[in-house]
């Protein structure tokens, strides 16, 4: 079997155990026989965005292949989101698990339910510092930049959007 597309899926959670809830569902994607991790960042702490009245998030990218359509891909993350407990009570609020395609290959895709590359990513070090460490050289094909250089872009939002690296997952 060839797993031609390389794709990047981002990863967050800030309710119950979340570095376990994030362990769980790379565990779970792992286990996808059309899905191979190549790479998994380090778990980061990191402060909410936009809606800030909730608990800090761990937060993590990981790249892998997959033979999968994109729509494909989708319904497996929501599906894993929602056997780990995610309940959808209003968008951007607290959650057990939030599984995000992030890239795939260098496709653009808009769909009614599936934006790709993920329309928010190159505002949010919370998903740039991860990127980058795993893949610095994913060039985004609508904004024609690296993942380093988005995040090199992003360098004035350090304060206000803290990432603490915690270790490896
Ligand atoms: P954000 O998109 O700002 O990160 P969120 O991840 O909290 O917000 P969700 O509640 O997880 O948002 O998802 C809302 C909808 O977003 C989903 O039902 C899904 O159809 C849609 N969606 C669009 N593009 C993507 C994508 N690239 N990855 C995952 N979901 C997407
Ligand atoms: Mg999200
Ligand atoms: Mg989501």
């Amino acid at each position: 079997m060839t797993l031609p597309e390389q794709v990047t899926i981002g990863f967050g959670s800030n309710l119950g155990d979340s570095v376990e809830l994030c362990r769980s569902a790379v565990d779970a994607l792992r286990r996808h026989p059309e899905i191979e991790i190549l790479r998994v960042s380090s778990l980061f702490r990191t402060k909410p965005v936009g809606y800030e009245e909730q608990p800090w998030f761990v937060n993590g990218v990981l790249l892998c292949r997959t033979s999968m359509e994109p729509e494909a891909l989708l319904d497996v993350l929501q599906t894993v989101e929602n056997e780990l407990g995610r309940k959808r009570l209003h968008r951007w609020g607290p959650r057990t698990i939030d599984l995000d395609i992030l890239s795939f290959g260098n496709r653009v895709i808009d769909l009614p339910r599936l934006v790709v590359p993920h329309p928010r990513l190159h505002e949010r070090l919370f998903v740039l510092v991860p990127l980058a460490e795993i893949a610095p050289d994913w060039e985004h094909p609508r904004l024609s930049a690296t993942a380093r250089e988005m995040l090199e872009r992003l360098a004035s939002e350090k304060e206000s959007q803290p990432v603490q690296r915690m270790g490896a997952l």
